[in-house]
């Protein structure tokens, strides 16, 4: 089935798609769904920053639809790692292995670093694109450190060894509703919202 007018929703992760909906929900503009489309091409992640990635994947993602397509990228910056796993985040330590690998080879990684020196990010960008051009792109992060163990339930990924000084709490110990408040995707989803009001209305006059 073809759709001809609205924004596609550029992810095929469940998760993801649920909690933009939620967030973009109000704003009168129809949600198409990747689901829509058959035969829908996989974009090649190869830019070096989460913004390039976003960008990409959009713009292909419009070409391909022939509508306006949002798509993310996120991942988790160490700077004790220079920044690594960065835009690699999904692929660290190989792509087939499962989280609880990808944390523990994480935290060997930062065997006897100190807790000042372990600051980390999480980053999300967000770009909107049309068949002929990227419209605009957001990025947002939330800090925290990468802590010595595992802990908390929630979540997915990075979260077990994410921990947040304010909350005393990794990522994976903070409820969903707290998580969906204040991590970069959330913000970068407030910052996306904001330049579509924006896009909308300069796009209308
Ligand atoms: P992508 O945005 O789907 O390419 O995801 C990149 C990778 O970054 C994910 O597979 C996770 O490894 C990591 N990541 C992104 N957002 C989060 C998060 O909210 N919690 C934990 N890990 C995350």
């Amino acid at each position: 089935m073809i759709k001809t007018s609205g924004i596609v929703i550029g992810t095929k992760n469940k998760n993801k798609k649920e909690e933009i909906r939620k967030i973009l929900s109000g704003m009168s503009l129809p949600l198409l769904d990747l689901e829509d489309f058959n035969n829908v091409p996989d974009v090649i992640e190869d830019g070096v920053t989460f913004e390039e990635n976003a960008a990409k994947k959009a713009l292909q993602l419009a070409k391909f639809c022939k509508l306006s397509v949002m798509a993310d990228d996120s991942g988790l910056e160490v700077d004790a790692l220079n920044k690594r796993p960065g835009v690699l985040s999904s692929r660290y330590c190989g792509e087939d292995t499962c989280y609880e690998e990808k944390c523990a080879k994480l935290l060997e990684e930062l065997d006897g670093i100190p807790v000042e020196k372990r600051t980390a990010r999480f980053k999300c960008a967000i770009a909107l694109a049309g068949p002929e051009k990227l419209h605009f792109v957001v990025e947002a992060s939330c800090e925290g450190f990468i802590n010595t163990e595992l802990r908390g339930e929630y979540g997915f990924g990075y979260d077990p060894v994410f921990y947040l000084s304010e909350y005393n709490q990794t990522m994976a110990e903070l409820s969903p509703d707290v998580k969906n408040r204040i991590s970069h995707r959330a913000l970068a989803l407030g910052l996306f919202k904001e330049g579509l009001k924006k896009f909308v209305v300069n796009s209308v006059h």
